[in-house]
């Protein structure tokens, strides 16, 4: 009778020394590694392991400890198994022993087993309890903000009255489909049950309702279940960690109000989270979630003249009539707009819309210059370059044509980030110019260094430049200085806000570029400015 062998019990028994180095392969072993000689294996033991494991086993060894115990993943001819490690100092201190088991047939189990736990079976989305644990390991990581939006779906009951419980699981289905087409790559998306659904990111609730918006269009589109379609909408409700709650059940709590906020405010929203949840604002806020969704925004087009009154470019103004507060002007809806984090999406929106309407102009004047307004919120972000880069060639206009204003303040901020964009978008031959100039910090010097082209002479000053002989000889001097000074530096000068023929002289006279104003022209619709274009050429 053969006594037992430790091979018999163990897929390989394997010896190292201290620098991991392989002294020994017991038979059994080199036949589970697949070779037939220990000189077919690589010298260091940590090779064969999987690159995620090799670290913790390498400081493992170095720690000299008398045993250890491991799993890892052995990568053999090309597959990775997992193994359990029993690790044993030997005598003389200078090698140790390893007792490798196979396990990766337990680990398929304790995988799936898992998975089971924490996955919901119709859609196969993570469920509440792994909502919890990846809620738990962001906090843990020390991520924050992120955010909770807890998403109930409008009209999902009546589907499923109507059309019965078969058409409503396919609905659910469909509907994580598209939930799972517009979230983030690190996003993570659970169902919670029923129809409600959570989506789990990084960084505030401003920023992560701006992201949401995408989730209200992509369920509002209609679901086709034979033989009519069903239309549904999403009530959204975003809270942020820590802010709103330090553990997973308040924050889930507070987004769950701030989803009955959306579905009291009218459904299909997306409601941050407030304390007090009243607030003049937040009924603001909703309505203009609901005119971007409803298509209540556009772009006037006021036009600029060169000193000639000859038409030469305009600029895109945003428009927002609601229906709920009627007219409301930009000074007041693009301070909440930025607050409330809806600026990079509706800026986006407003540049891709006027790179559209200028290719239109194109036709009949080629060298019609278009002027955008760049909100310094939309200039911070990382992709905003990117976001240019795709206007433009989604568009498929000239860069030269397009000129981005953008306000001192926004220089002001992060400066070097923000020369860095500048520089960069200038090179494809975007231009820049400066808008309110004069309100802010208005040193020149700066304007050297930055790849500007014109400055916009706020309406301010123009204002002050009265009727010949009336103005205060202060304020004219005022502008001539500043218009020499700009000059001086190679830069255009664009006078806004111009309203009568008397400033209109003034400005002739004192080598003003570009003007803007009431008394050549309002701004005026898109096809209006056609119209005036044609007449131009
Ligand atoms: P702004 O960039 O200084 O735009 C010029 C404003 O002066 C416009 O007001 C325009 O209608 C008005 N204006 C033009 N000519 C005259 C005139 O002869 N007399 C007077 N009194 N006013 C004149 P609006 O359209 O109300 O826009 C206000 C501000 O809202 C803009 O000031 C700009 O800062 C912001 N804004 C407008 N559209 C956008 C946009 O798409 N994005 C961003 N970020 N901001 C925008
Ligand atoms: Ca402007
Ligand atoms: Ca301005």
């Amino acid at each position: 009778m053969t006594p037992p062998t430790i091979d018999r019990i163990f897929d390989a028994v394997v010896r190292i020394d201290t620098a991991c180095c392989l002294t020994f392969v017991s038979d059994q072993g080199l036949r589970w590694f697949g070779v037939d000689s220990l000189t077919r294996l690589p010298p260091d033991f940590t090779e064969l392991l999987h690159a995620e494991d090799a670290e913790a086993f390498r400081s493992q060894v170095a720690e000299q400890s008398e045993s250890f115990a491991c799993d890892a993943r052995i990568v053999r001819q090309g597959n990775e198994l997992w193994v359990n490690i029993r690790a044993y100092l030997l005598a003389d201190a200078r090698q140790y022993m390893l007792c490798i088991i196979d396990i990766s047939q337990w680990k398929v189990g304790d995988a799936s087993l898992r998975h089971a736990a924490e996955h919901d079976e119709l859609t196969g989305l993570p469920n509440r309890t792994y909502l919890k644990r990846a809620f738990e390991q962001l906090a843990k990581r020390g991520v924050k903000p992120f955010s909770v939006a807890l998403l109930d779906l409008d009209g999902f009951k009546k589907v499923n009255d109507t059309f019965g419980h078969p058409i409503g699981d396919a609905v659910l289905k469909e509907t994580t489909r598209r939930l799972a087409k517009v979230i983030g790559p690190n996003d993570i998306l659970a169902r919670l049950g029923g129809d409600e659904f959570v989506i789990l990111l990084e960084g505030s609730a401003a920023a992560a309702s701006s992201q949401l918006t995408n989730v209200l269009l992509a369920i509002a589109r209609p679901y086709d279940t034979a033989p009519h379609n069903a239309y549904l909408g999403v009530s959204i409700g975003v809270a942020e960690y820590p802010m709103h709650g330090e553990d997973y059940s308040t924050v889930l709590k507070n987004a769950d109000t701030a989803m009955y906020y959306s579905k009291n405010a009218g459904k299909n929203r997306v409601s941050v989270f407030t304390e007090s949840n009243e607030s003049a604002d937040f009924s603001i806020k909703a309505a203009i979630h609901k005119g971007i969704q409803e298509g209540e925004f556009y772009l006037e087009y006021q036009p600029q003249f060169d000193i000639n009154r000859k038409l030469v470019g305009a600029e895109a103004l945003m428009r927002w009539t609601s229906h709920t507060f009627g007219r409301v002007p930009p000074d007041k809806f693009i301070p909440i707009v930025e607050d409330s984090g809806l600026m990079p999406f509706l800026g986006k929106w407003a540049l891709r819309y006027a790179c559209h309407q200028l290719k239109q102009l194109r036709e009949l004047m080629p060298d019609f210059v278009m002027s955008v307004n760049v909100s310094p919120v939309q200039f911070g972000a990382d992709d905003f370059d990117a976001l240019v880069l795709e206007a433009i060639s989604e568009a498929g206009i000239d860069p030269n044509r397009l000129v981005l204003e953008i306000t001192e303040s926004t220089l002001m901020k992060s400066q070097e980030k923000t020369e860095r964009a500048l520089a960069k978008l200038r090179e494809l031959g975007i231009r820049f110019s400066i808008d309110d100039f004069g309100t802010g910090f208005s040193s020149l010097a700066y304007l050297t260094r930055l790849p500007v082209s014109s400055i916009k002479v706020d309406k301010a000053f123009i204002r002050a430049i009265e009727k010949p002989g009336k103005g205060s000889f202060a304020d004219e001097k005022l502008v001539t200085a500043m218009i020499n000074l700009a000059h001086s530096i190679d830069l255009k000068v664009v006078a806004e806000g111009v309203e009568t023929e008397g400033q209109f002289d003034f400005l002739r006279k004192s080598g003003c570029n570009l003007i803007q104003g009431y008394l050549l022209g309002k701004p005026i619709s898109g096809a209006a400015l056609a119209s005036l274009l044609k007449a131009a050429a």
